[in-house]
């Protein structure tokens, strides 16, 4: 068996004991495999760490999303006539949405770097 063939069939055998004989054979004698197999279950164990994890809203997310969109609220009213217009309340929604996102992501960053 060759180190190619096993590369698909590693994400769904992260328990070495579960692989096809012929698999478990050759991983017992490649370095490469192994190191490969070493990084599945790394990837493995830091999912499952984080599924048991919940990240909370700030508190402050909904008003900090609404004051930055508010202010363009004007933009975003539309002429049903105008198709320009709806454009640029489409695109004036898009980056106000991004902004919030924007500041959530910031926050949450700043939040974890301080407790790290
Ligand atoms: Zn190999």
């Amino acid at each position: 068996m060759q180190c190619e063939n096993l590369y698909d069939l590693m994400p769904d055998f992260v328990d070495l004991s579960a692989l096809p004989a012929d698999a478990d054979k050759h991983v017992s004698n490649c370095l490469r495999c192994q190191a490969e197999m070493a990084h599945y279950r790394s990837i493995r164990r830091s999912l499952s760490e984080m599924k048991s994890s919940m990240v909370a809203p700030p508190t402050d997310l909904l008003s900090d999303i609404l004051s930055a969109v508010r202010p363009d609220a004007d933009v975003v009213r539309i002429d049903k006539k105008s198709r320009r217009r709806k454009v640029v309340g489409g695109i004036a929604a898009a980056v106000t949405a991004g902004a919030g996102v924007a500041i959530y992501a910031a926050k949450f960053a700043h939040k974890h770097k301080i407790a790290s």
